[in-house]
């Protein structure tokens, strides 16, 4: 265990099985600097990358300081992956932090990466072959199905959703039984509010905002969280022109780019089509001339460019700060949201706007990992990709149901 052990962040997970194999190798992002998974310290025969998000895509190009390695992804995972590297390269630049690759290692990782589509069986060796199975969590997204030395099968779920949600049709998981399913466990003691009266409730915020003259500002992901929110939006129908800023507006072409992993392809393209891109300075002071709704980064506040918004808005009461993400602990996000105060410009002010957080998540819930463990029927289930506690309490859970469950520490080796 690399990472993501007993935490959520900086997945990594090595399995040797003969062959030396990555799956993930992403960043955690905590509010005092970015934390890094453990070396592998061996060389790798694959790396395999199940979904774009930083926290599993976010530190592979350093592996390519040592060596190239053959890596495997969707190819829509390969080009978020590439907006998201580049701009931790731009962000370490303006912050004058250190960056662990430059531009040639990310131009490395695209040479060694196999795009791999859905339900294509990949050799890796002789030993050891690949299968991905959408997960229904972003675009892209992959289950990762590997079939090891002696017959030893093996399922990475990375993050998923067994439910559909607007963008994505739930994980495809057209297999009943193998040796160790390796399951995130975000939600391991909890369901999520119904969707669509969570959606009512937001979009009843917004046009709300709109109506007293104010304007709503939606702090968003850039990559999935963003996209959903204007496909609720344009469904409900919002009185207001909608804007679009930020890293959102990459992400929301390349999601256009590759219609065939999405639910509702046509209906995303409306609803993109119909707001409007904030591409200058001069199009983001419009937003504030009349009451208006801007979707933009960063989803827990952690900079980019709602800060330009907040600045202007943070003392007006009639307009509203909405979250549309889980706020960790820390992050300037969790602050605004329990004790209604930020830092704008190093000054930290008195958040007189109304602030709430919706819950849009695109992880199963505990209903559905129960669903995807019932589904799959594993001999062993590894717990990753949870907070300590909840890892805890779920293990205990699957324990009772009569399932071998583990919750392992990052460092931790496990053998079957
Ligand atoms: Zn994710
Ligand atoms: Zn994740």
């Amino acid at each position: 265990m690399l990472g993501a052990a007993q935490e959520v962040g900086r997945s990594g997970f090595l399995v040797d099985a003969g062959d030396k194999i990555l799956l993930d190798y992403g960043v955690k992002l905590n509010p005092l600097g970015v934390e890094y998974p453990l070396d592998p310290k061996t060389h790798l025969d694959a790396a395999i990358i199940s979904h774009a998000h930083l926290d599993h895509s976010g530190h592979l190009p350093t592996l390519f300081n040592h060596g190239n390695i053959r890596t495997y992804m969707t190819p829509p995972t390969l080009e978020l992956s590439r907006l998201l590297w580049n701009d931790t390269l731009k962000i370490a630049a303006a912050d004058d932090a250190i960056a662990y690759f430059s531009k040639k290692e990310i131009a490395l990782a695209e040479k060694y990466t196999f795009q791999v589509p859905y339900r294509k069986h990949v050799e890796i060796s002789h030993n050891s072959s690949l299968e991905l199975f959408d997960a229904g969590h972003i675009l892209g997204s992959a289950l990762v199905k590997l079939n090891l030395k002696n017959n030893f099968s093996m399922v990475y779920t990375g993050d998923y959703r067994m439910d559909d949600t607007r963008l994505q049709t739930g994980a495809n998981v057209p297999f009943d039984s193998c040796d160790v399913l390796i399951t995130e466990s975000t939600y391991g003691n909890r369901e999520h509010p119904p969707r669509k009266k969570e959606e009512k409730a937001f979009v009843d915020m917004v046009q709300e905002t709109i109506d007293s003259g104010g304007h709503a500002v939606i702090a968003a992901f850039a990559v999935g969280r963003s996209q959903e929110v204007l496909d609720v939006l344009f469904e409900y129908g919002i009185k207001a022109d909608v804007y679009l800023d930020g890293m959102c507006q990459a992400a929301a072409q390349i999601y256009l780019k590759n219609p065939t992993y999405l639910r509702d392809p046509q209906f995303l393209k409306k609803a993109i089509h119909s707001v409007k891109m904030v591409s200058s300075p001069r199009i983001r002071k419009e937003v504030l001339k009349k009451p208006s709704v801007v979707v933009t980064t960063a989803g827990m506040l952690q900079g980019g460019p709602v800060y330009q918004y907040l600045g202007k808005l943070y003392g007006d009461p009639n307009s509203s700060l909405i979250m549309t993400g889980y706020q960790v602990e820390g992050t300037p996000g969790r602050t605004a949201l329990d004790h209604k105060r930020l830092v704008i410009d190093g000054t930290e002010v008195e958040l007189k706007l109304k602030i709430r957080r919706f819950d849009f998540s695109a992880h199963a819930a505990h209903s559905e990992l129960l669903k995807m463990i019932e589904k799959v029927s594993p001999k062993n289930i590894v717990l990753v990709h949870g907070d300590r506690k909840v890892m805890f309490e779920f293990r205990d859970e699957l324990t009772a149901k009569g399932f071998k469950a583990f919750a392992p520490a990052v460092g931790d080796t496990l053998s079957f």
